[in-house]
């Protein structure tokens, strides 16, 4: 299925977006020669890896009380008008159906950007009193936006696939607790699963959901390419979206009121995410816990000792099945071993163990880890350290990534030095007065822009001054350039 030269080109340091596009292609993540340009094709190597998040995810989620279902694709744009902040904010990426066969439709259909709309017109008919509450739903499906700015597989397409979660309760102090618990249950998935530390932002008004009551961001950190990456979001909505829709019930007290309620998501952006924090000069570096395959068996032929060597590799890889290890034994042998290293290595496999004439003599494989290149020596009688060995690789990840953004982030008081630490390639942590025109000039001045306050324990900016008009400041802000 590979084209074109086996191996990365690009130097991931230098020329990080043209990194990026060669590993997702080479690596056979994603497929962007399709007929319609940010509507890609997710690959099997891609989509196994979008398997073991909604599996993690899923699973979380049910433990919290929260139901799949499936809302229609198609929402008539009334609907999608009677939120009128949420409307604005989605209207300029909406992808329209006007027609069917022939004949014009009577009021044009959008294909969902996001579904609030869809689902609090019905769920206006679900609820009806206390007992209904809380509502937990969720759907894992397709949205489209339509973007204008140049796609990039995984990171701004036109259609992806996402979970999306909304929940509906009694009071603002429920709907406050739901996103505190949404944020713990993403960070599990993010910091757990994917390898991934994030900032915990509440962005501004300015950059909140259009409608919510206010916002809660993960960013993560690519420090190649100085930018912060947003691989998950959660939305109290207030009562914006009840009022709009008539979602109301009946209380204990007898009274009918409006409901609170929050939104919560994550996408296949998580996959970009995963590309490119952990990736390499040799491609891709997939955490144990995401990837298709944990373990490549590699047999080593010589002359006169093939049909033993490939017999003991099919041998290995059966036993490590048997420990729960996602192996795959690449016995081919139309390409050379140091083909399929170099395959393997690009495609991201966290571990790979070589099966050869002298290993068998000593009584066992040797290894090589995905994440830091170490070869080590296993004997037979102890393969139940490979899992230890997957453990370690996925916790170093954590821990180099965690690294990185904590190196990333520098604390400045002058404009001039956010400035220069924004084409550093830095996050800058600095102080704002809260004023929506410092926020526009600090985009205008730097480049950067500010991504939130950290949300929860909300830093002291006591004694500081905005770092735009000097008065004192009310927020201590995290700036940054952003996919
Ligand atoms: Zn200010």
């Amino acid at each position: 299925m590979s084209g074109g030269t086996l191996g990365v080109t690009h130097s991931k340091g230098e020329d990080f977006p043209e990194w990026y596009v060669e590993v997702v292609r080479k690596g056979e993540f994603v497929d962007q020669r399709t007929p319609v340009r940010g509507c890609d094709v997710i690959m099997p190597w891609g989509y196994g890896v979008w398997e073991r998040i909604t599996e993690f995810a899923d699973r979380l989620f049910k433990e919290r009380g929260v139901k799949n279902a499936y809302f229609p694709a198609l929402i008539p744009e009334s609907l999608l008008k009677k939120e009128a902040e949420h409307f604005a904010g989605f209207t300029p990426e909406v992808a329209w159906v006007t027609e069917a066969g022939d004949s014009k439709l009577g009021e044009r259909l959008a294909l969902r950007p996001t579904s609030e709309t869809i689902m609090y017109y019905m769920f206006s008919q679900w609820v009806r009193s206390y007992r209904d509450l809380p509502l937990r739903i969720n759907q894992w499906t397709n949205v489209f936006r339509w973007e204008t700015k140049a796609t990039r597989p995984f990171l701004r397409s036109r259609e992806f696939l996402w979970q999306e979660g909304h929940t509906v309760h009694a009071t603002l102090e429920e709907a406050d607790q739901e996103v505190r618990e949404m944020i713990k249950t993403y960070k599990k998935i993010f910091e757990e699963l994917a390898a991934l530390p994030a900032l915990v932002l509440q962005r501004t008004e300015s950059d909140k959901f259009a409608g919510a009551l206010y916002s809660v961001a993960f960013d993560t950190f690519v420090p190649e390419a100085g930018r912060a990456l947003q691989i998950g979001t959660v939305h109290n909505l207030g009562q914006n979206f009840a009022k709009a829709f008539g979602i109301k019930f009946l209380d204990r007290d007898g009274n009918e009121k409006y409901a609170w309620q929050t939104s919560w998501g994550i996408s296949t952006r998580l996959i970009g995410a995963i590309l490119a924090v952990h990736g390499d000069d040799r491609g891709a570096v997939l955490p144990p816990k995401v990837a298709p395959v944990q373990v490549v068996v590699i047999p080593i032929v010589f002359k006169g000792k093939e049909a033993e060597t490939v017999q003991k590799a099919t041998e290995i890889g059966k036993r490590l099945e048997k420990m729960g290890v996602r192996v795959e034994v690449d016995s081919r042998d139309e390409y050379t071993a140091g083909w399929k290293f170099n395959h393997w290595e690009l495609k991201g496999v966290p571990l790979r163990i070589e099966v050869g004439p002298r290993d068998m003599e000593k009584g066992g494989v040797t290894y090589a880890r995905r994440d830091t290149g170490e070869k080590g020596f296993v004997k037979e009688t102890e393969l139940e350290k490979v899992v230890a060995i997957l453990d370690d690789i996925q916790a170093n990840l954590f821990k180099r990534a965690q690294k990185r953004l904590d190196e990333g982030i520098v604390t400045l008081g002058e404009l001039e030095q956010v400035k220069d630490a924004i084409s550093r390639k830095k996050i800058a942590r600095t102080f704002w007065c809260g004023d929506p025109r410092c926020e526009e000039r600090i985009k205008e001045e730097t480049g950067g822009e500010i991504r939130g306050i950290k949300f929860g324990d909300g830093e002291n900016a006591d004694g500081e001054s905005c770092v735009v008009c000097g008065k004192r400041a009310k927020h201590v802000v995290y700036v940054a350039k952003s996919y």
